[in-house]
């Protein structure tokens, strides 16, 4: 059975899963559970969640010497039996179930039996993506997303090889898709002083998205370090350690850049 058939194959009904977050305020509206598969073609050094680019477990050590595995294989059902427990909090505030990661499009399987069991279950749904897997894959899920949270890192193709270690082509071309079949979608932009941080790529991004016409709005997320001390735990080198977190008004200078294009723009996420 070919996914989006109607049927989701049963080899899909479990994948890895690297965390769940409950009580979220980000990552969509209202109070969310954050679901984080593992895996993701990106190769970003400012990720701030490093245990989520392997595809397999891995061990993370502590300080202390205690350990943990990050990654475990886990079944839709399971999934949704912890994501149903804050229902009543979804009804009140709006919110619902998030699936990132890593990139959940990278098990695009799983995440379709994911979102089409939380639609059977009345959840609203948000996918938060690098936005870089075949068309083929991102085109079934569609229909069960409620809100697409896509990343827009850099504008330049090589400067986004080189710091992604991917081209943006099918990330741009998966979006303007997106936008055109009328799906929800806010753009996100993790703001990397000395990265990607320059007049020329946030007015490139700016013109990119204003020639979308259908994305609600672009959300600038500053730079933070708050994973550093993940790298150390599964002993990879941390690369952006001199690197400091932009000053509100510099963020405030970067969204009026954007806003030249007339894309409604929002610092944080
Ligand atoms: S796309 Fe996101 S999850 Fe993947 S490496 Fe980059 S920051 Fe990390």
């Amino acid at each position: 059975m070919q996914a989006g058939s109607g049927e989701v194959p049963m080899a899909a009904t479990a994948g890895m899963i690297f965390d769940i977050q409950r009580y979220a305020l980000h990552d969509g509206a209202g109070i969310r559970t954050l679901v984080f598969l593992k895996g993701c073609p990106l190769r970003c050094p400012w990720c701030h969640n490093p245990e989520g680019q392997e595809k397999q477990p891995q061990v993370m050590r502590y300080e202390n010497g205690t350990e943990k595995v990050a990654g475990r294989r886990m079944r839709v059902d399971e999934v949704l039996r912890e994501v149903e427990k804050d229902t009543v909090f979804y009804d009140e505030s709006g919110g619902g179930v998030t699936f990132s990661g890593g990139d959940p499009l990278l098990q695009p399987g799983f995440l379709l039996a994911l979102l089409k069991a939380s639609k059977a279950h009345d959840l609203r749904t948000a996918v938060e993506t690098s936005g870089y897997a075949r068309w083929e894959d991102v085109e079934p899920l569609a229909p069960f997303v409620g809100l697409w949270l896509y990343d827009l890192k850099l504008m330049d193709d090589a400067r986004h090889r080189k710091w992604t270690g991917v081209s943006n082509a099918r990330i741009h071309e998966n979006l303007r898709r997106l936008t055109t079949s009328g799906a929800r979608v806010i753009v996100r932009i993790p703001l990397v002083p000395g990265v990607n941080d320059d007049r020329e790529n946030l007015a490139a991004t700016g013109r990119f998205v204003a020639s979308l016409g259908a994305v609600g709005e672009v959300h600038l997320l500053p730079y933070h370090r708050a994973g550093m001390s993940k790298y150390e735990r599964l002993g990879m080198p941390y690369t952006l350690g001199d690197t400091l977190e932009p000053p509100a008004e510099e963020m405030q200078r970067l969204a009026a850049i954007l806003q030249e294009w007339g894309v409604r723009t929002k610092i944080g996420g």
